[in-house]
């Protein structure tokens, strides 16, 4: 049987990731003669930030074959069950509104937005069509002790330390599901007459041959971007966001409530981040240099953080300063190479895309796996059709966030809002719901990366005007019972469910147990 190899050049979450998912593939199909080797450079070092994931990070571990309390208890993890927008609509107070990742009970079957606003319209469009709103502002786990690992009573994903999760998920790859390793860095590439990649030669280990090159060499783009010199398409000109400035706090004692979404507070020329790991929180303020500078946004994060910590405990806080270019490459596939992870693509990580687009990406590698080699031209074409369409869903979506604030009172925000920056497909989408809720049919791929769902709680929560649909009586009694069975539902989840603190406390008592 002919073998075949895939080399995987990076060893960041996008690599291991990627080659966990092919890995199990591999195994579970017995498809003997496809070997694996992950090429990661002792020189350098992984991002070491994106510790917000989506729900379907559940179901890439759960393939990988990770037991989600081991993952939980290792990247110090906890749950995300959404995101929390302050201060994005006006700047004022009292301006907050959640994401919730579950999708609102009886959404597929009716106009649940125009029962909202026929009935509760001065209720919170997520408190009055989920109960996990409710959910997460009183920090309660989205389970119970005893429901399985990866199941859940609400949608969740995952809060983690990026630097644990790639070592967690490399070390299973290498230990369980036999993927090579090499510890070395690539300095050049050996071409085919068609330019497609022959092999990568190393510093140590000299040339390593492949058939198919995964590019996980993160902003460095080695093979797409150095090698085949695809072009990067920038979108700085509608997110403007490009650099960062992040810290990890601890904080005040082991027994701190643990939030529940990732807070995201918008600043007056970016937003600020903050993630509840089980032992510290991830905070950064992601900003636009086009705006402000690093030391200014230095500044308004150090003032943040002065509202929950003390001075000592500031002064001991290390800020990193970090840049990229928001925008995706012209084609992710190229003659023999896909790229994965930054090399890819990256726009500011507001609602944490950026996992799930590897996620996505390796998981149609995945599904084409027999065919892979064989049909690689129709797969390759597939690939780039699919992700181009994927990176425009999420461009808009994040930009929705921003095109609908009422914000002006810095140039970041007028200019945010300004028409020419607003991609025609939001602008047109904008303008339809203006007289009809966003619903399935505005989204029509399989796999949207964002349902419709999303694009109701983020325009409803910053009050945007749908004109209403008038609902037939018997819609409206369908409705108001939803909405009462919800409020019902949200009482029994605060009684069920323990806190976020007292769940991994729990698991984390019970490990020690079970290896003490
Ligand atoms: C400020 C910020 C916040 C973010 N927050 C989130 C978030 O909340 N959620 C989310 O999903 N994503 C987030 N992201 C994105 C996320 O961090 C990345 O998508 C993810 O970590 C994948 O990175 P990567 O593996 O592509 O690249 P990297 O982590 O940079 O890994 C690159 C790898 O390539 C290797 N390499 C480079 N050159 C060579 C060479 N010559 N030879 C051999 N190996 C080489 C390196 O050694 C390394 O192993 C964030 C990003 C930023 C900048």
């Amino acid at each position: 049987m002919h073998n075949h190899h895939i080399v995987i050049v990076g060893g960041g979450s996008a690599g291991w990731l990627t080659a966990g998912l092919l890995a199990a593939r591999i195994t579970a199909q017995r498809s003997q003669g496809i070997k694996i080797t992950v090429i990661e450079s002792p020189d350098v070092a992984t991002i070491g930030v994106g510790e917000g994931t989506w729900p379907s990070m559940r179901h890439t571990l759960q393939q990988i074959g990770i037991p989600e309390t081991q993952f939980m208890l290792h990247c110090n993890a906890s749950f995300k069950q959404g995101s929390s927008f302050y201060g994005w609509r006006s700047g004022e107070k009292n301006d907050y509104y959640v994401h919730p990742f579950t999708t609102p009970p009886g959404y597929a079957e009716l106009d649940i937005a125009s029962g909202w606003r026929a009935l509760h319209p001065d209720r919170a469009y997520s408190d009055t069509v989920s109960a996990q709103s409710q959910v997460c502002a009183y920090g309660k786990a989205p389970k119970q002790l005893q429901t399985p690992d990866y199941a859940g009573v609400t949608n969740y994903g995952y809060h983690f330390n990026a630097d644990k999760f790639v070592e967690l998920v490399k070390n299973h790859c290498i230990d369980q599901l036999g993927v090579n390793c090499l510890v070395d860095h690539v300095e050049s590439v050996t071409a085919h007459p068609n330019n497609d990649i022959d092999a990568v030669t190393c510093k140590t280990h000299g040339m390593v041959q492949g058939d198919l090159f995964v590019d996980c060499t993160g902003m460095r783009s080695l093979l797409i971007g150095q090698h085949f010199n695809v072009p990067w398409i920038s979108q700085r000109h509608v997110l403007f966001n490009d650099s960062a400035v992040a810290v990890q706090a601890p904080y005040d004692s082991a027994q701190t409530d643990i939030v529940s979404t990732t807070l995201a507070t918008a600043q007056s020329e970016g937003w600020i981040w903050d993630i509840g790991l089980s032992n510290r929180r991830g905070v950064g303020y992601v900003f636009a240099s086009q705006y402000t500078d690093a030391a200014t946004a230095e500044q308004s994060l150090t003032e943040y953080l002065a509202r929950s910590m003390s001075k000592d405990a500031m002064s001991a806080l290390t800020p990193r300063v970090l840049h990229f270019k928001p925008g995706y490459r012209q084609e992710f596939w190229k003659g023999n190479c896909v790229a994965i992870g930054m090399s890819s693509g990256f726009i500011e990580p507001l609602e944490a895309s950026a996992l799930a687009m590897v996620e996505l990406s390796a998981t149609m590698l995945c599904d084409h796996l027999p065919s892979l080699m064989t049909q690689m031209p129709t797969v390759r074409k597939r690939f780039n059709q699919r992700f181009r369409y994927r990176w425009q869903r999420v461009i808009d979506f994040i930009k929705l966030h921003y095109a609908i604030s009422e914000r002006t009172d810095s140039e970041y925000w007028r200019d945010n809002r300004s028409q020419n920056s607003i991609p025609d497909s939001l602008h047109e989408l904008l303008e339809l719901w203006r007289h009809q809720s966003p619903s399935r049919y505005d989204f029509i791929e399989n796999e949207e990366v964002f349902p419709s769902a999303s694009y109701q709680y983020v325009l409803y929560g910053m009050d945007y005007h749908t004109q209403s649909t008038s609902l037939s009586t018997a819609e409206l009694e369908h409705c108001q019972q939803l909405f009462a069975k919800n409020t019902e539902y949200v009482s029994r989840l605060l009684q069920g469910l323990p806190s976020n603190r007292d769940w991994l406390t729990a698991k984390s008592q019970s490990g020690l147990a079970q290896t003490g």
